[in-house]
Parts: C-alpha cells; sequence; structure tokens
C-alpha cells in the first residue's frame, strides 16, 4: 500500500465508525481507531499516524522495538495488543501506554512487578476468551469478578477495561452475541469499588466486524488488514 491508499484506507474506515456510532446513537469522537501494525514495516506505519490513527498496537515485542527505533509511533500512542510472554514484560512496561492483552493472573503479577520496581503504573486491559476457544488465551467471562478482585490487590497495575477476540465467523453479524455478550461485561462492571480499576475502554472489533464491534458498545477498534492491506501470512 502506498501512504495515499492508506490515508484513503483510514478516512473510509473513520467514516463507516462514524456511520455505525450514529446508527447506535453514539458520539464518533469517543471512538479510538488503534492501527493493528503486526508485519507492516515503519515507512506503512508512520503514513497511517499521519492518516490521523489514534494509537498503534503491536503483536510481537521484538519487532516493536525494532519500529519503535526508527521512530515509527511518533505522535501517537504505543499499545500492546498480540500475546504477551512473561519474559517479555520487561521490554513492554513502561514504553506501552496499555496492554490489551492481560490474560493471566501471573502474568499481571509480573507487570504489577515490574512496573512497582521502575516507579511506574501500567494500564492494562483484561482479555476475556468470550468465545470459550480453547485456542485463544484470555479469562472466562464468568472468572471476571473474581480476577478483578485479584486484580486489585497488585499495586503497580490499573485495570483501565476489557478486550476480545471473538470467534472467527461467516458474517460479521455472527459476532454480535459475542460483542454483547463483552459490552455487559463492561457494563456490569463499571461501578466497581476498587481503586486501580477503571472501566474505560472496551477495545473489540478488528478490520472484518469493527462496524458490529461499534454499534456494540466497542469505544476502541483494532484495525490492521483495512488500513495496510492483506498481510503476508506466512510472517503472522
Ligand atoms: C492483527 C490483529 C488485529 C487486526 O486484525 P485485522 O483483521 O487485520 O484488522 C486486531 N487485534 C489483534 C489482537 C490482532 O492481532
Amino acid at each position: 500500500m502506498t501512504p495515499a491508499e492508506i490515508e484513503r484506507n483510514v478516512k473510509n474506515i473513520r467514516a463507516e465508525i462514524a456511520r455505525a456510532a450514529g446508527e447506535a446513537g453514539r458520539d464518533p469522537d469517543e471512538i479510538l481507531l488503534a492501527a493493528a501494525t503486526k508485519t507492516n514495516g515503519a515507512e506503512a506505519v508512520r503514513a497511517a499516524v499521519k492518516a490521523g490513527v489514534d494509537i498503534c498496537g503491536e503483536n510481537r515485542v521484538q519487532e516493536m522495538l525494532e519500529k519503535n527505533e526508527l521512530g515509527a509511533y511518533d505522535g501517537v500512542p504505543l499499545h500492546f495488543i498480540g500475546h504477551l510472554q512473561k519474559n517479555k514484560v520487561r521490554q513492554v512496561v513502561g514504553l506501552c501506554a496499555l496492554i490489551h492483552s492481560a490474560d493471566s493472573l501471573p502474568l499481571l503479577q509480573e507487570i504489577s512487578r515490574i512496573a512497582e520496581k521502575r516507579g511506574l503504573v501500567q494500564d492494562v486491559l483484561l482479555e476475556i476468551n468470550i468465545g470459550n476457544e480453547a485456542s485463544k488465551s484470555g479469562f472466562r467471562p464468568e472468572e471476571l469478578e473474581s480476577v478483578l478482585e485479584e486484580a486489585a490487590r497488585f499495586p503497580a497495575l490499573r485495570v483501565r477495561g476489557l478486550m476480545a477476540i471473538p470467534p472467527i465467523c461467516a458474517k460479521p453479524e455472527d459476532n454480535r452475541p459475542f460483542f454483547l455478550q463483552m459490552q455487559k461485561l463492561f457494563v456490569d462492571n463499571r461501578q466497581k469499588k476498587y481503586d486501580n480499576i477503571r472501566m474505560d475502554f472496551l477495545s473489540m472489533g478488528m478490520s472484518g466486524d469493527f462496524a458490529e464491534a461499534v454499534r456494540c458498545g466497542a469505544n476502541l477498534v483494532r484495525i490492521g488488514s483495512g488500513i495496510f492491506g492483506p498481510r503476508n501470512t506466512t510472517t503472522t
């Protein structure tokens, strides 16, 4: 994709987000657009930033560090959206404004431990395995209450909301039940009494289904191929 094509894609996605938000009676300005930048080079990422995405989200630590060296994300916050291994936490804490993919208690504990050492507080989202898929990581919906209670005890971590990747579906509408279930979890846990838990972000919706996600309450969508074109699947 050329920078001009990337710019056009971002514009079209913004328009579609605005339309979906309108249909749901929501303000489009409250919906953040994250470019899912995996496998795309620094030039393409810079073009997306220039085109006005709100956030860059990366999946792989090494790839992220390399592009960060090149200044690819300059101008927008950097988020981590991929599965994070405990032994890579130190490379992500502090560099990423938000980790979308906190998917186990040991990982939460490690994030807090590293953040505390560095004298900072790391924002995270709890990843929910909304389709109860064996192949996906994340907390089970019914575990969320107890996970929030546990998370409240980690001093250098702040839960800012929830994230989900629903099962692969033939049509975007097929994901609606999962998105609605996520919205319910998000809203039900909004009034939690813990100091370090604030349900600000509901991160769901990708290239194929972001409009549906927005209609179901998402306020942060993560879009890769819709911005950058199809990925070389051997590298993802
Ligand atoms: C790749 C990726 C996306 C974007 O996927 P597309 O279908 O290319 O839009 C969103 N979220 C996560 C966690 C991803 O890994």
